[in-house]
């Protein structure tokens, strides 16, 4: 948990860094064709990694931790500019330059929505990892996987059958990791 030097947790901290149970377990979104690695302040796509500028990865993970729902332009304030006096207008390039570069990695326009009078939301669900949940499908060939089933996964547990990580020539098609045999654990740990 990130404190203050005397010791406090600040309310712009605590709502900027993810809850993370430790920090070695690591924290990422996904959304559309994207893998957002919130350790490395990268992006993957399509098994290769993009570096974003800093205060464009922030506006992006308060869009992401909003899960679709609408962010109103105060917030984005608060959350990534607190100690400074932005214009709406600095926002707004802002989200622009954010969408350009979505649309560089292979998104468009509609992964970022303008909410007339309101803000800004994703136009998909965020998909979130923090260590713990367990994929229920292949993401090649969407075949159901039980809890204790044999499957493979990246570092980033992009999830795959026997068969299709043999196909793959265990080599995940998002991020271009390793697949390794993943960890059978009990069934009533939750699967996403
Ligand atoms: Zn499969
Ligand atoms: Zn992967």
């Amino acid at each position: 948990m990130a404190q203050n030097r005397d010791g406090r947790v600040t309310r712009a901290l605590m709502f900027s860094i993810p809850p993370s149970p430790a920090l070695d377990v690591p924290v990422f979104h996904r959304f559309g064709p994207f893998i957002v690695d919130v350790s490395r302040r990268e992006i993957l796509v399509d098994d290769r990694a993009h570096s974003l500028p800093e205060k464009l990865f922030e506006v992006l993970m308060v869009l992401m931790e909003a899960n679709g729902e609408v962010v109103d332009r105060d917030t984005f304030f608060f959350r990534i500019w607190p100690d400074e006096n932005l214009s709406d207008a600095n926002l707004t390039q802002h989200i622009f330059m954010l969408r350009r570069l979505l649309r560089e990695l292979g998104g468009d326009e509609r992964f970022i929505l303008t909410v007339s009078g309101k803000g800004y939301r994703l136009g998909c669900r965020t998909e979130s990892k923090i260590g713990l949940a367990m994929k229920s499908h292949c993401e090649r060939c969407q075949s159901h996987l039980s809890a204790d089933a044999a499957a493979n996964i990246c570092s980033y547990e992009c999830t795959y059958c026997d068969a299709c990580a043999q196909a793959l020539h265990r080599v995940c098609k998002n991020c271009g990791g390793e697949l390794q045999p993943r960890p059978k654990r009990a069934a009533r740990l939750h699967a996403v």
